[in-house]
């Protein structure tokens, strides 16, 4: 058995944020109290816990979610609301790191996180503001050459769905000066990252599922026969558990804490625009991340503000002052907009692996887990609570190509880790500060 302690702060309600406060459900949270049996007891009530939930649902498990918050409290309920297709880890480096069968692999079923997530919202009727395409923003020649090769490996591996943008291209797209040029993904898009989870929330206890919410794990105990997970005032004992607590699952399972590192990211969103200045902004509707390392990412909302994300602390930590960061970076894109008012301002974390490729695997016979995936979770989180479902209705085949790439802690220890990927990080600020 193993004690753990919980990242939580507060008492588990939403951060404050433009998605808080525009979220379409408003549920009533049910503590876990007493002694539950159930077939599979997942932790987390994230995208990859609910997907792997509603996988395991739709075929007839009886199925238990414990959330320590609220229904998509950490990165799911945050996040920049980018469907982008693909892991974090570019398919060269898989490639060169893994091999090129593991790149074919990851390769062929990259685009299936956003086909995943559209089933869904279609099958259950999830109201989400879902639009289709995204835009990867050059800022140099160099970006451009990334995007080029990136086109061309993607069409070896079989997706042909790339269009590459010249600056007049690009600036149909997205009116900004500041891009050189770019390119567009048609089977990418963008959500209301909270509605989305919080649909699949409704959808899975459509299925029978039972969520339990502010009851955050203590303990888990991995016994090969019947896995117990503890609360303060409850416990579930099951055939099967999930870990799906992802960079907020902190020192739950000890045998987690090297693999992954929590990084936060910021988001802001600004009062509404008005259709017209909103629609000159961004007239294609679509969302846009450029293509350096600390990458700015943004989208226009249901109700026209520019949600607008960006800026990495390694360790998990929040700025003193998020607006105040990413204003700047916000005007730089988008002068037009130097001033505006910012009514939302909030910060998240995600899980960083070291090789940028999230990881799934067993502790002891019948604990799963997945998380890490790098800041690029909102399609992976989907396609790996599959890939699960999958699993532990027996078909292996897929989680056991993940279970076995080779995983690195992050030099430093737990103690130096984030000090020292903020000095590696330094190097490719630096590369795009110079545009190399
Ligand atoms: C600000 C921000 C912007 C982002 N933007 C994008 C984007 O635009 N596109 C993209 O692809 N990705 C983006 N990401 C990443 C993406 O949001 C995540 O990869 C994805 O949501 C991960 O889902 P998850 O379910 O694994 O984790 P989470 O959504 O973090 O869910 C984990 C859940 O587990 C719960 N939990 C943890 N520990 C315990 C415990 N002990 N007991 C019970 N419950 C527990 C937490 O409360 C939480 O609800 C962003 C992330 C952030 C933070």
């Amino acid at each position: 058995m193993v004690k753990v302690t919980n990242a939580y702060a507060g008492d588990g309600s939403y951060p404050t944020s433009y998605y808080a406060a525009s979220r379409n459900i408003i549920r009533t949270p049910v503590r876990l109290e007493g002694r539950i049996e159930a077939d599979i007891c997942v932790v987390g009530a994230g995208y990859t816990g609910l997907a792997t939930a509603i996988h395991l649902a739709e075929k007839g498990y009886r199925v238990t979610v414990v959330e320590g918050a609220q229904v998509g409290w950490g990165a799911s309920g945050r996040n920049g609301g980018q469907i982008v297709n693909g892991l974090n880890a570019s398919l060269s480096t898989i490639e060169r790191r893994f091999g090129e069968g593991a790149a074919r692999f990851i390769g062929g079923l990259v685009q299936e996180g956003g086909r995943i997530i559209r089933r869904l919202v279609k099958a259950y009727r999830i109201d989400c503001d879902l639009k289709p395409g995204n835009i990867y923003a050059a800022y140099t020649a160099a970006h451009m050459k990334e995007l080029e090769a990136k086109q061309a490996l993607w069409r070896r591996y079989g997706m042909d769905d790339h269009q590459l943008l010249d600056r007049e291209a690009l600036q149909n797209l997205v009116d900004s000066e500041a891009y050189c040029g770019g390119m567009l993904d048609t089977t990418g898009g963008h959500i209301h990252p909270l509605n989305l989870v919080l649909g699949e929330a409704r959808a899975f206890e459509s299925l029978g599922g039972v969520i339990y919410e502010m009851s955050p794990v203590t303990r888990v105990d991995h016994a090969a026969v019947r896995p117990t997970v503890y609360t303060e005032r409850g416990e579930v004992c099951a055939r099967i558990v999930v870990l799906c607590g992802n960079a907020y699952l902190g020192d739950a399972v000890p045998a987690l804490v090297s693999r992954v590192m929590p990084v936060s990211t910021q988001m802001i969103a600004t009062a509404p625009l008005g259709e017209a200045l909103a629609h000159s902004l961004i007239p294609s509707d679509m969302c846009v991340e450029d293509v350096r390392y600390i990458l700015d990412y943004f989208r226009l909302s249901a109700d026209k503000r520019m949600i607008f994300g960006g800026g990495t602390v390694y360790g998990g930590t929040d700025p003193a002052d998020v607006a105040a960061k990413l204003r700047p970076n916000l005007e730089r894109v988008f002068p037009r907009l130097k001033g505006v008012k910012i009514d939302y301002a909030w910060s998240g974390n995600f899980a960083l692996s070291f090789t940028r490729v999230p990881q799934m695997g067993r502790i002891g016979s019948n604990t799963y887990f997945a998380h890490g995936y790098s800041g690029h979770g909102v399609t992976g989180s989907h396609l790996f609570g599959r890939t699960l479902a999958e699993a532990i209705d027996g078909d292996t085949s897929r989680f056991d190509v993940f279970e076995k790439l080779p995983w690195y802690p992050f030099p430093g220890g737990r103690m130096f880790r984030a000090q020292y990927s903020t000095i590696g990080s330094w190097w490719y600020m630096f590369k795009d500060a110079v545009g190399l």
